[in-house]
């Protein structure tokens, strides 16, 4: 998985704003938090798919409906289009998903607070994520923050990796 797998799997969720830094730069993180943010846009499509009415639209050709039961369904399917497109207009996306201080952030072009709340939640995972491979992870403030497993840690950092380890 790839951050430009994200963005061909969850296209409504990324800014379309040349100017934003997603736009530009992409997701600005390693591939170890990506199944974080897969988690996260598939719940913000939840929101989406909620507007869904090909349920309604199958019904409607079902045979020997009366026409109160048309209406009925007909109904249903111009109120969740019209619902949806006035969700689209006001939702959210994101405009730039880095790292900073060793832990996840993501920016979007507006609040919600259901959004920003499941936002906070993979912030505050990715602190036990390592960045590089997804494994269980501890935030390291070692010269730089960053999160990383043990084996990944000790890579980078060596004996102070360790001696961290120890004292932290
Ligand atoms: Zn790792």
């Amino acid at each position: 998985m790839t951050g430009k797998d994200l963005k061909e799997k969850y296209p409504l969720l990324f800014s379309n704003n040349p100017m934003e830094p997603i736009f530009i730069f992409g997701l600005e993180i390693e591939d170890g938090w990506l199944p974080l943010i897969d988690i996260l846009c598939n719940r913000m499509y939840a929101k989406i798919r909620a507007f869904d009415t090909s349920f309604y639209q199958k019904s409607l050709l079902e045979d020997g409906l009366d026409e109160a039961k048309k209406e009925y369904l007909k109904n249903k399917i111009n109120t969740s289009q019209k619902e949806y497109k006035k969700y689209i207009k006001n939702m959210p996306v994101f405009t730039q998903i880095k790292e900073k201080f060793g832990t996840l952030r993501i920016y979007t072009s507006q609040l919600d607070p259901y959004i920003e709340g499941m936002i906070e939640m993979a912030e505050d995972m990715s602190e036990h994520i390592c960045e590089k491979c997804g494994n269980k992870g501890r935030l390291y403030t070692i010269n730089w923050h960053k999160t990383l497993c043990d084996t990944h840690a000790d890579e980078r950092y060596g004996d102070k990796a360790r001696i961290f380890r120890e004292t932290n």
